[in-house]
């Protein structure tokens, strides 16, 4: 193998460009050139690609975003858009692909390798963590940690004037960042897509805080689980509660990548340059239990990782 090319694709995350700067110079290290593909696959497919030097990454592994720009392609989910693509492959040489990003850069990548054999490596890059074979994927700690930090502030001021706040994280299927940043925040009720709640129930829980003496209630909602306005409407409603609403949104995307990030980061980035070495066809590097995995890629598409409810049930009780 002598020329690989890689993109980011999707969402951005955190943590991404050290992914980058991390395949760039394994690669180089071991002698291989790499090819920078810009913006998703819409670059791939218009040939916007170049040849990255150990300089290229040089002073980004701190940085959030992606150097090669990310995009959403539908031209890719069609069979000419792919051909275009393919004949990008041919005249730039490539031999292998990491693709950086969600689920649906991977099934993407799954099904290019189908239709024309170049081989992949997948690296898990999302804030929403909803990847399954990894723990972790590059981007949600630092999301995690931008919430809390955002429910720290909040809760200075919703003490000061006896509030009831709702904070909207990110997580339009899933409640990963919900349940970690309102575990972290100490919020009083945590609303995620798969567990079910009644507004009634979050009502009788906030007057019973109040009752026994509690000067504000934090309530953490997951995008998905419903507009957080319209929460802090019903509950203004339902208990006369001063009930003011933040939606952190794209905060949650931006920052500096937090050092577990740029270290899983450099991790799967390395590994992935090692799997394409090796002849690797179509897989998902990821990291469980604190060690470096990889997954077959139909493996990491066909299973639904969910939140872990153990945790989301401790927090509620902790928030007695
Ligand atoms: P995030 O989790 O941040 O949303 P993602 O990778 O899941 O990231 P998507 O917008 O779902 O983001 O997918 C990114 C790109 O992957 C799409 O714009 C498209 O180019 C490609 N893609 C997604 N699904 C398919 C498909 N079925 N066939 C071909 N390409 C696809």
């Amino acid at each position: 193998m002598q020329r690989i090319g890689i993109l980011t694709s999707g969402g951005d995350s955190p943590g991404m460009n050290a992914a980058i700067r991390a395949v760039v110079r394994k690669a180089i290290y071991h002698g291989l050139e790499v090819i920078g593909i810009k913006r998703g696959f819409n670059g791939f497919i218009e040939g916007d690609m170049e040849p990255m030097r150990l300089g290229s990454v040089a002073d980004i592994i701190h940085r959030g975003g992606t150097i090669l720009h990310t995009a959403r392609s539908e031209q890719f989910k069609t069979p000419a858009g792919r051909a275009k693509a393919w004949e990008n492959v041919e005249r730039f040489g490539l031999e292998g692909l990491v693709v950086i990003g969600g689920d649906g850069s991977f099934t993407g990548a799954g099904i290019f390798h189908q239709e024309y054999g170049l081989p992949v490596a997948a690296i898990p890059g999302t804030i929403d963590n909803d990847i399954s074979g990894t723990d972790y994927s590059i981007g949600f700690d630092t999301a995690v940690n931008t919430a809390v930090d955002a429910i720290n502030k909040i809760r200075d001021t919703a003490t000061s004037h006896e509030r009831t706040f709702i904070v909207e994280v990110m997580g339009r299927d899933t409640g990963f960042i919900a349940v970690a940043a309102g575990l972290a925040g100490g919020a009083e009720s945590i609303l995620i897509p798969e567990y079910p709640y009644s507004i009634e129930e979050v009502c009788h829980k906030l007057c019973k805080g109040y009752r026994r003496g509690k000067l504000h209630s934090i309530i953490v909602v997951a995008e998905g689980a419903g507009s957080g306005l319209e929460i802090g409407r019903q509950i203004k409603e339902h208990t006369g509660f001063d009930t003011k609403v933040t939606i952190l949104g794209h905060l949650q995307r931006g920052g500096t990548p937090t050092a577990f990030d740029r270290i899983l980061a450099s991790q799967l980035g390395a590994r992935a340059v090692e799997l394409l070495m090796q002849g690797a066809t179509c897989k998902m590097v990821g990291m469980t239990a604190g060690k470096i995995v990889e997954t077959d890629l139909d493996r990491v598409l066909g299973q639904k990782k969910t939140v872990d409810l153990d945790v989301y049930r401790l927090a509620s009780i902790l928030a007695i």
